[in-house]
């Protein structure tokens, strides 16, 4: 069986590890220490750092193809590889726009895909450019570091181009982050269209999710979309499809959009397995970690058909409490058909250790079955609900 490495060794190569043993296939991991999430499950792991050419190159020798479980390999290295020889999937090209939101957003707009109104925020004349970009959309503006932002990390809502705002803007200048604006997009709620796309151009479409952030982290994703129009759905489905095949991805798309009173605009594009897909293990027939491996295998895609009218995936955060023992035995006994999963990471507060998912006909019912789980495993009975 070929060696597909995937770089990093968080829960996202954890889980593709799971779906590599159904496959019968070989997963490789390059992680930065033996405690990484996927570390401790793979039997074929490689300690070293996706910021060194040198590791990367030792890592690959021997597989088939090199996949990611995050964006943060310098994009000149993935090249480098691909210099070498190495099939990365995606590749350095396609990857760079999910690396690089400023690229991302002049690649989209010039191809027409819907976009919020952005700019580039030169350094030399950062806080001039914002004021501009302010007067152009209007207040709040939201700043984005174009690069290595994550969770919410990297981005500030500013309300005015006021002090506050000039002396943010000399400290990041400062720190050589480089920036971009957008508009301060007033959503309905935000929506995830993930797709995955072979070498040889087939591509398979999930269905439309709704996704809910909470403090810039993922907090819960409802699959399908509830309510979603028809015809919506669809063209976010052909928009995610049409992204992949422009920008010559292949593996997943997770492409993030906001649902507005005039359709759907683009967020921003992930290649690799995507907190919005994880509902995918037990609500799809084909897994998106599954389909990520069949991909970039370039093997046939495997179907996206739902098994069950509603899955609800919501993530479980560290709490304060690191024993979390009792309240999964809890949560356990009190709802058998609630699937529970670990990441294998030490508990600290505020941290993504894990996911619920639950599943049904009743949408209120699922949803307070996965946010009962998803809470008691965090703080256990003496937190009360917070929705
Ligand atoms: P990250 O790279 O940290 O995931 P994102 O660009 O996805 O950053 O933004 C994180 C969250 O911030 C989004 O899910 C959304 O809730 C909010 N956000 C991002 N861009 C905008 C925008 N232009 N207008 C309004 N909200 C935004």
């Amino acid at each position: 069986m070929p060696v597909v490495g995937m770089v990093g060794g968080g829960q996202l190569a954890r889980m593709t590890q799971q779906a590599a043993i159904g496959l019968g296939a070989q997963l490789r991991v390059l992680a930065a220490s033996p405690q990484d999430s996927a570390a401790r499950v793979c039997a074929d792991v490689r300690i070293g750092e996706h910021t060194s050419l040198e590791d990367l190159r030792g890592f690959v020798k021997g597989c088939v193809v090199v996949t990611f479980d995050h964006e943060h390999v310098p994009p000149a290295f993935i090249r480098a590889l691909e210099e070498d020889g190495t099939a990365c999937r995606p590749g350095s090209a396609a990857l760079l726009h999910a690396q690089d939101k400023l690229v991302m957003r002049e690649r989209l707009s010039a191809a027409g895909a819907p976009c919020p109104r952005f700019a580039a925020i030169p350094a030399d004349t950062a806080l001039a450019a914002l004021e501009a970009f302010g007067r152009e959309t209007g207040w709040p503006v939201v700043l984005k570091a174009t690069r290595g932002g994550y969770d919410g990390k990297g981005l500030w809502i500013l309300p005015d181009a006021g002090p506050a705002t000039a002396e943010l803007v000399d400290r990041l200048v400062d720190e050589g982050v480089a920036l971009m604006a957008e508009e301060h997009v007033p959503f309905r709620r935000e929506l995830a269209a993930l797709v995955a796309r072979s070498p040889y151009g087939q591509g398979a479409a999930y269905p439309v999710v709704e996704t809910v952030q909470r403090d810039g982290i993922c907090h819960e994703v409802i699959a399908p979309a509830p309510g979603l129009d028809d015809d919506l759905a669809a063209e976010a489905q052909r928009l995610a499809l049409d992204i992949a095949a422009r920008l010559d991805v292949v593996g997943l798309l997770a492409v993030e959009l906001f649902e507005t009173e005039d359709g759907v605009l683009v967020n921003e594009l992930a290649m690799r397995p995507h907190n919005s897909g994880h509902w995918t293990i037990e609500g799809s027939r084909t897994s998106q970690f599954e389909q990520h491996l069949r991909a970039v295998l370039n093997l046939p895609l495997g179907s996206t058909e739902p098994t069950a009218r509603y899955t609800v995936m919501a993530n479980v955060l560290g709490g304060d409490d690191p024993d979390l023992y009792p309240r999964y035995i809890h949560v356990m006994a009190h709802d058998p058909a609630v699937k529970v999963h670990f990441y294998g990471k030490d508990v600290r507060p505020g941290r993504k250790i894990g996911h619920v998912t639950a599943m049904g006909d009743d949408l209120d019912e699922v949803l307070e079955r996965a946010r009962h789980a998803a809470e008691y495993l965090r703080s256990g009975p003496a937190m009360k609900e917070t929705r």
